[in-house]
């Protein structure tokens, strides 16, 4: 999906450049033809740079929402007992996961039980 967006980005730029050089040519001889082949290449690298706009990847924001009041309480890891940030807080196909920066281990995070 990456790699066909920067080949069309790469296309539109060549097309676009072409349309340029054509123009730029028609100023000399064959004026008519030339124009037409720049005028088309230019139109369609805009047109391929419009489908590249338009077409944006799709951004999912999760959301991890805890059900109960939220106890200020500190998040350690449980290989090194590091005191954690929640900012580090990843959602990972629907799992909060931690990556600690200091062992550099990923673990879950679950809610203790309310009992
Ligand atoms: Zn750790």
């Amino acid at each position: 999906m990456k790699t066909s967006r920067a080949l069309g980005y790469a296309l539109a730029v060549s097309l676009l450049l072409l349309g340029l050089l054509f123009a730029w040519a028609s100023s000399v001889q064959h004026t008519a033809s030339r124009l037409g082949v720049a005028l088309l290449s230019i139109a369609s690298s805009l047109a391929i740079l419009y489908l590249l706009q338009r077409s944006k990847p799709v951004e999912v924001v999760q959301r991890v929402e805890v059900s109960g009041p939220i106890k200020a309480q500190e998040i350690r890891c449980p290989y090194c007992s590091a005191p954690l940030d929640l900012s580090l807080v990843k959602v990972v196909s629907g799992v909060p996961m931690i990556k600690c920066p200091y062992c550099g281990r990923s673990f879950e995070v679950t809610e203790e039980p309310k009992w």
